[in-house]
């Protein structure tokens, strides 16, 4: 009987433990993780759990007797600190587990402040995890002002749940504009428009230059621009990185992630990766993606190559995003573009932008058009793009131009 232990109890870890076991495979599989709570999802961490509209029972993936019908060893409140590669063994403070087979799925943090900046001063809060969420659900009270520095998804979105608890909300980015690092100007001028719709001040250009403080508490925002703002929360939205560490002690290759192969296989054979932590070949580059989309699909990926497929990582990414009212659903990859094309609906209620390089068509942003992303997400998957003149048409069915 092989041993399978899986470092990092989040959705990719849950997953690949789950996997495994509905794949048939009878030995032992034990789950690890740091945070002392059932493997749960991420995304309404920001949406309708902080906004009170989601039990926590609800967040979990699986009930916890899930995991002891399945077998499925499940250690939690527990950090792995070592893996040692000769004898197949991790290590925690206080075990240690043989492996034949070893997972690592330890996601992300998100980034801090460089350098001292905030240091020493409380009011800062993240949201990754559901104490983070816990944190935000008791500060958020109607009238607060919260100051959101990250115009980037998890930043829009803590910006629109602050805003349905009746916060005065102010949105700091750094760069020229909203969505910057992930999506065309069209859509940031879209979610732009949507949040000063609710009220939301949104500072574009500029970042923070200082904060104010009084008994170590922050109170206050000088943006670099000159202006200030008294707040009563700071929320970092400035992205995050790999846990590698584990990964990086142990000798294996990192590449802005736990290096894979096209199977999920790190530098060392007996050891794999998945989710947010891993970076995996994609065209002639390494890519991380930061989804659920991913984390499953590579998750259930590795189970089938540990247990003899020879599949290879060939994704074709999707993410959602809900702010307010509006659902956002994207399909591929946008790097490298060069031209959108934009679909309108008469009332503007719908609106998509397709992202091209030259005449290959790359993603799709399909804001409250689900049509738009189920038909771009065909496109991607039959290799081929839409007519970039009848695109534009709203008159012009989408699925026609699937056989056009
Ligand atoms: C607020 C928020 C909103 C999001 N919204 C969306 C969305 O709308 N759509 C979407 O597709 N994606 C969304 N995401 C991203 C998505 O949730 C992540 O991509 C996904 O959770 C990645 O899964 P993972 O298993 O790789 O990492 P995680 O879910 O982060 O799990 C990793 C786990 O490993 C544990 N761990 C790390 N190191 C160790 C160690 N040494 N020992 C033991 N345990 C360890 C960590 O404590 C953590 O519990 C969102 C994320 C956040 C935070």
């Amino acid at each position: 009987m092989s041993k399978v232990v899986i470092v990092g109890a989040g959705q990719a870890g849950s997953e690949a433990a789950t996997h495994l076991r509905g794949q048939g495979f009878d030995g032992e599989i034990t789950l690890i993780g740091a945070e002392n709570v059932l493997p749960y999802q991420r995304p309404p961490l920001s949406k309708k759990y902080v906004a009170g509209d989601m039990g926590k029972e609800r967040l979990y993936l699986k009930p916890e007797a899930f995991y002891h019908e399945n077998k499925i060893k499940l250690r939690l409140g527990l950090t792995v600190k070592k893996i040692n590669r000769i004898k197949k063994l991790i290590e925690t403070d206080s075990v240690t587990y043989e492996y034949d087979q070893l997972i690592l799925t330890t996601g992300s943090l998100p980034n801090q402040f460089p350098g001292n900046f905030g240091k020493n001063l409380s009011g800062i809060y993240y949201i990754r995890n559901l104490d983070d969420a816990d944190k935000l659900k008791e500060i958020f009270e109607p009238g607060k002002t919260a100051l959101i520095l990250g115009g980037g998804y998890i930043g829009l979105e803590g910006a629109a749940v602050a805003r349905l608890k009746d916060l005065n909300v102010i949105v700091v980015e750094k760069s020229k504009r909203i969505l910057n690092r992930v999506a065309c100007e069209q859509t940031s001028n879209y979610f732009r428009k949507l949040h000063q719709d609710n009220n939301v001040k949104i500072v574009e250009g500029y970042g923070v230059d200082r904060f104010t403080h009084q008994n170590g508490k922050i109170n206050g925002v000088f943006i670099e621009d000159g202006s200030f703002y008294a707040v009563d929360i700071v929320i970092a939205g400035i992205g995050i990185s790999p846990c590698t560490k584990l990964a990086e002690d142990a000798g294996l290759e990192i590449a802005n992630g736990i290096k894979t192969n096209k199977k999920g296989q790190t530098s060392d054979p007996c050891i794999w990766a998945a989710g947010d932590c891993s970076a995996f070949p994609f065209g002639d580059k390494y890519i991380r993606l930061e989804s659920v989309q991913n984390a499953i699909d590579q998750s259930q990926l590795i189970a089938k190559n540990i247990l003899g497929a020879n599949l290879e990582y060939k994704p074709i990414p999707w993410f959602w995003s809900d702010q307010y009212d509006v659902k956002l659903q994207i399909a591929g990859l946008n790097n490298g573009y060069n031209q959108i094309v934009s679909r309108i609906n008469k009332e503007a209620v719908s609106v998509s932008n397709w992202y091209y390089k030259d005449d290959t068509f790359l993603a799709v942003d399909a804001i409250n058009d689900s049509r738009a992303y189920m038909v771009g997400k065909r496109f991607l998957e039959a290799g081929k793009s839409p007519n970039k003149l009848k695109l534009p048409n709203p008159e012009i069915d989408l699925k026609d131009l699937l056989t056009q």
